[in-house]
């Protein structure tokens, strides 16, 4: 459930980053997916270049990186920081991702969705638009 009552919207789970995501983006039907590590964590430290569009995920479990989708591309001309709660200063999130499609199914904007694992706070840190197309192999790799 999400708590609309303070000025930073919070979430108690995970998967209130789904909705979170689709007031903000106001796509209501906005298809949205989780992140997870190989090792079944769904925690992760940030890096994020908000001009570029990149992020970075380390997991806080196991310590396995990964690229968010097509970031891996741009990520030599990144210049990343980490994302840190702006409410409590927490720098480990679940990390979901909201797709907007063409009529041929391909990705054309991807919108990340955060939540902090500590107070809860929802946000978005980056959202960028598709140039190449996503494989389905990067888009399994979620
Ligand atoms: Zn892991
Ligand atoms: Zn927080």
């Amino acid at each position: 459930m999400i708590d609309k009552s303070k000025q930073y919207w919070s979430g108690d789970c995970a998967a209130d980053i789904d909705e979170y995501l689709r007031e903000y983006t106001e796509l209501p039907d906005l298809e949205v997916k989780p992140v997870t590590c190989s090792c079944g964590s769904d925690c992760f430290t940030v890096l994020v270049d908000q001009d570029e569009g990149a992020v970075l995920l380390k997991c806080t479990h196991c310590a396995e990186e990964k690229f968010l989708l097509d970031s891996a591309e741009y990520w030599p001309s990144c210049q990343p920081k980490a994302g840190i709660c702006r409410l409590c200063k927490n720098a480990e999130y679940n990390v979901r991702v909201g797709f907007v499609r063409d009529e041929e199914g391909r990705i054309q904007w991807i919108y990340m969705g955060n939540r902090c694992t500590d107070c809860g706070v929802l946000g978005s840190y980056v959202d960028w638009g598709v140039d190449s197309e996503i494989s389905d192999e990067l888009e399994q790799m979620l």
